[in-house]
């Protein structure tokens, strides 16, 4: 018997989030068809995600619509001359909660991934990241490289010292303290304060 076109679509649509196989994009469907005050609570935490929630202009975090800047790109003592440039918004947030990073980042949004035996970017923000880097070039002093240490991490960083090797800015990377192959997500806080204080 075929399933409601609805149910498909929907479950289509949750297969798509990272994690989700096809069986278990199913069982979330039959979940919020059965619970509906869950998915009508969903469906508008959705909507206002869209309407409330944009990009800080300066690092890509997400701010709320009503601020100029995200809260570290405002704060006047963040002003060092170090710029860290993570892969993803929760990187950031992970090397805050060490508070042994003073200075200011740059989300690139992307990442490197293997695709056919050849890597290649996927949406990284690596014009914008020129534009920024071009803009402060007369005032930074260091570019840390917070990429993740797996494989498609270190491709990245490659990428990235070749990319901003042109403005001669040092440039240095995250202590070896991080598991190889693990992610700044998963680090703990010691690990990941160890890594930030040896960067080399
Ligand atoms: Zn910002």
């Amino acid at each position: 018997m075929a399933l409601p076109r609805a149910l498909v679509a929907l479950a289509t649509a949750l297969r798509r989030l990272p994690g989700i196989g096809p069986r278990q994009a199913l069982r979330l469907g039959f979940f919020l068809f059965r619970n509906k005050p869950i998915a009508q609570a969903m469906a508008l935490a959705l909507k206002t995600l869209y309407e409330e929630v944009r990009l800080c202009p300066k690092c890509f975090r997400l701010i709320s619509t009503g601020e100029q800047t995200c809260t570290i790109c405002a704060n006047r003592l963040r002003r060092k001359p170090t710029l860290a440039i993570v892969e993803e918004d929760i990187d950031a947030d992970q090397l805050e909660k060490t508070g042994a990073f003073q200075g200011l980042y740059f989300i690139l949004g992307g990442r490197f991934s293997p695709r056919g035996g050849a890597l290649e970017q996927q949406g990284l923000r690596i014009n914008e990241l020129k534009a920024r880097i071009m803009q402060e070039k007369d005032f930074l002093e260091e570019i840390v490289l917070a990429t993740n240490p797996t494989a498609d991490g270190d491709a990245l960083t490659l990428y990235l010292l070749r990319e901003l090797k042109p403005f001669g800015i040092k440039t240095t990377r995250l202590g070896r303290g991080l598991p190889l192959g693990g992610e700044i997500e998963h680090a703990d806080e010691e690990t990941l304060k160890g890594a930030i204080e040896h960067r080399t």
